[in-house]
């Protein structure tokens, strides 16, 4: 997937805070969380949109030590993107659980590519979501269909944020 797209999936995740709590006004931060969040697993991908945003700054270090989506698209790094989430609690209350979200949703989405992810890391094996026929390339016409979804997902979250538009949930 695109960085665009794993940013688009990963704000949406700050949909999850209109379930938690009653919105206020600084759940306009929130897509930004679960958006950047999303970007932070591919630190490990020296092309990656991360990268470029940061001038290649992290890549000092970070790239060539890690195999792409291995230790940052592994359950093994869920924990410590859960202990770095709680941060961000002055930010906004709802902020680590949109952080951690995002970040999830990026490994979650590559397990649609082809080449899968070492979600068992240290173990090397390439897991999939999907059956490889079915499976999608980055930059494809299916990335670029949920690039699509994802932000028609953050139009509508800042319609019924502004009170534009109208929700009930439960
Ligand atoms: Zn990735």
């Amino acid at each position: 997937m695109t960085g665009k797209t794993h940013f688009v999936v990963g704000a949406n995740t700050a949909w999850a805070a209109f379930l938690f709590l009653p919105q206020d006004l600084w759940f306009i931060v929130l897509p930004v969380i679960g958006g950047v969040a999303a970007l932070l697993a591919d630190l490990d991908n020296r092309h990656a949109t991360i990268h470029q945003w940061t001038k290649g700054l992290l890549r000092l270090f970070l790239i060539d030590r890690v195999r792409h989506r291995s230790l940052f698209h592994s359950l093994i790094i869920i924990p410590v993107v859960v202990f770095v989430s709680t941060f961000l609690y002055p930010v906004h209350a709802m902020a680590p659980i949109v952080f951690t979200l995002g970040y999830i949703s990026h490994p979650f989405i590559d397990g649609f590519n082809p080449q899968g992810c070492e979600y068992l890391y240290p173990w090397g094996k390439n897991f999939r979501l999907i059956p490889k026929f079915l499976c999608f390339d980055t930059g494809g016409l299916v990335d670029q269909m949920i690039f699509g979804l994802g932000s028609v997902g953050i139009v509508l979250f800042l319609l019924v944020y502004s009170g534009l538009m109208q929700i009930s949930i439960g």
